[in-house]
């Protein structure tokens, strides 16, 4: 960038930062400097800022002499600041990770302390449209399974901390009856440590270094064949759902959450109504139809961490991991007015009534959950069917999630797009986006507003006063760590920074400048594990 343009775009901010500074801006002053913005911008060569501020400079009243509070300061200038924001986001080179919020790419978790074999791996391997969780620290490994869900883990060998030995004879111990591919990779390529990761159970060794191509042969064989084995044992043929050998894997997860934050997660059980009428009256190829179109449903129209499950014969459970029972009951009730209005082609049209209920304690068996549910579903029967019924142990619970998204960046900038960005995420249903920008590291860690609730922390790495790598430290440190997720934003050049920063437990990091479509994938992705 020319050096008078890069002077123009520091005014600017130098600019937003002054008046963020008062509690209000005269309307006259804000007039006059879009004024010059409009005038200056297109002589330098800067012909999108020039238009948009000449349309804004045409929309303002020059007389008005009112007083701007910061926020309607910010509304106004968005368009502007949205249009600086995208001149350096254009020196970016595309970003090539897939931007579906489906949950359909692989997702791979890789172990390692070398922090630049993990960035390298990152950056390769989300190129090719795969979600890449790298953990540089192996305590934090096993913790995240249940969080991420990958499909696959890359597990170094030698680490300074522990070995990954006893990472993936953990995953080994823990995920008894699931399958889930491990890939071991090491310099050490001798006969021993190859025959002990195999006799461990690692089912792929890989030495370094290797060729990335070869590599990603190999690993996608292991999510293949692991998509393979869930659609022969746990997935139920017919309608394409787990079957109820899943259910035990499910409640794994669910008093996992529970231990570790002590959230509550429900589970509905669903019955077809008058299925037998639908049999008696079609025919069963018909009503098996029903049932597989019953199970496509439910499996879109649920989020992506919940589990459904065909429990037998036109019997489901649906297992909502992190969810208080009226959400459970919001998102059920939603698919029972939905799938009551679809018309089957040889069978008419199908209700279903459901009971739920919410998991409170660890201890106690799953049968236990999926009786008090049974119980609500005999309800629900006996109240008229067509309607979902909450355990009625469950009805006084009430809970209502907000997620807290703090903003820490010294730029005003960023901190006006990011806030923009998060404000227009898709949100579900009762879950509520508390959004908060901080100037400098120090105001957010004194801040109490964060002292409860989950919080995502978009944090600049680079900053005056406390930088976002002391930050980071700092949270890390705290009993709660577990509740706040980590995106780190650092320069480009500094490798050093990144590499610090997932060895401080960061949850994902992005580079500076960066696109906003990257920006908005990898938001989705961390936000989908936290609701
Ligand atoms: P309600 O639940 O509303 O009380 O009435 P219902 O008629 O649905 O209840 P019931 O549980 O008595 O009947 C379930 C029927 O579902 C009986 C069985 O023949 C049928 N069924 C079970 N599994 C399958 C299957 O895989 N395919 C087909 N076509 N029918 C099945
Ligand atoms: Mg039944
Ligand atoms: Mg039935």
């Amino acid at each position: 960038m020319e050096k008078y343009q890069k002077h123009f775009l520091n005014n600017f901010r130098n600019k937003l930062e002054e008046w963020e500074a008062k509690p209000e801006v005269p309307h006259v002053e804000v007039y006059r400097f879009v004024h010059s913005l409009a005038g200056s911008a297109s002589t330098l060569g800067l012909n999108q800022i020039g238009d948009v501020a000449r349309k804004l400079m045409d929309s303002m009243d020059e007389k008005d002499d009112r007083l701007l509070t910061i926020p309607e300061l910010r509304t106004m200038l968005f368009d502007i600041i949205e249009a600086y924001y995208r001149l350096e986001e254009g020196t970016v080179t595309d970003f090539k990770g897939k931007q579906g919020r489906d949950g359909e790419e692989p997702v791979i978790l890789i172990v390692d302390d070398d922090t630049s074999f993990l960035m390298y791996m990152k950056e390769e391997l989300e190129n090719i449209g795969w979600y890449v969780v790298p953990i540089a620290n192996p305590e934090k490994a096993v913790m995240s399974y249940y969080d991420v869900r990958p499909d696959c883990a890359i597990i170094d060998i030698y680490m300074k901390e522990t070995n990954g030995f006893e990472v993936l004879d953990f995953f080994k111990q823990k995920l008894k009856q699931q399958f889930f591919p491990t890939v071991m990779v090491s310099v050490d390529d001798q006969k021993e440590t190859r025959m002990k990761c195999y006799e461990l159970g690692a089912d792929d060794f890989i030495p370094k270094p290797f060729d990335l191509d070869e590599f990603i042969v190999r690993v996608k064989r292991q999510i293949d064949r692991k998509r393979q084995i869930e659609e022969l044992v746990l997935i139920d043929e017919l309608t394409h759902v787990y079957n109820r050998k899943y259910l035990a894997q499910g409640y794994d997860q669910v008093k996992s959450i529970w231990n570790r934050r002590k959230e509550p997660s429900s589970i509905a059980v669903l019955d077809i109504d008058h299925f037998k009428k639908v049999n008696d009256r079609f025919g069963h190829l018909a009503g098996d139809n029903v049932l597989a179109e019953f199970g496509a449903f439910l499996k879109k129209n649920v989020r992506v961490q919940d589990t459904v499950i065909r429990y037998g014969g036109e019997e489901f459970v649906i297992i909502f991991p992190n969810t208080p029972v009226k959400d459970a009951y919001a998102c059920l009730d939603r698919c029972r007015q939905d799938f009551s209005s679809l018309v089957f082609e040889d069978a008419g049209s199908c209700t279903f009534s459901a009971g739920i209920t919410e998991f409170t304690d660890p201890s106690k068996p799953i049968d236990e959950w999926l009786r008090l549910a049974d119980q609500a579903l005999y309800e629900a029967k006996e109240n008229g069917r067509n309607r979902v019924e909450i355990d009625s142990k469950s009805t006084d619970i009430q809970h209502n999630k907000t997620i807290k998204v703090a903003i820490v960046d010294d730029d005003p900038i960023i901190r006006t797009v990011m806030r923009d960005i998060v404000s227009k995420l898709p949100a579900e249903k009762n879950v509520k986006y508390d959004i908060k920008s901080f100037k400098d590291g120090a105001a957010f860690l004194e801040a109490e507003w964060h002292s409860e609730s989950p919080c995502l922390v978009i944090l600049d790495g680079v900053m005056p006063k406390m930088d976002g790598l002391e930050v980071l430290e700092r949270l890390r440190k705290r009993e709660d760590s577990d509740r706040y997720k980590v995106l780190m934003l650092t320069s480009r050049s500094s490798e050093k920074d990144i590499s610090r920063s997932l060895q401080l437990g960061a949850d994902d990091y992005m580079t500076k400048p960066f696109k906003l479509l990257e920006l908005e994938a990898r938001l989705g992705q961390i936000l989908k594990r936290m609701r």
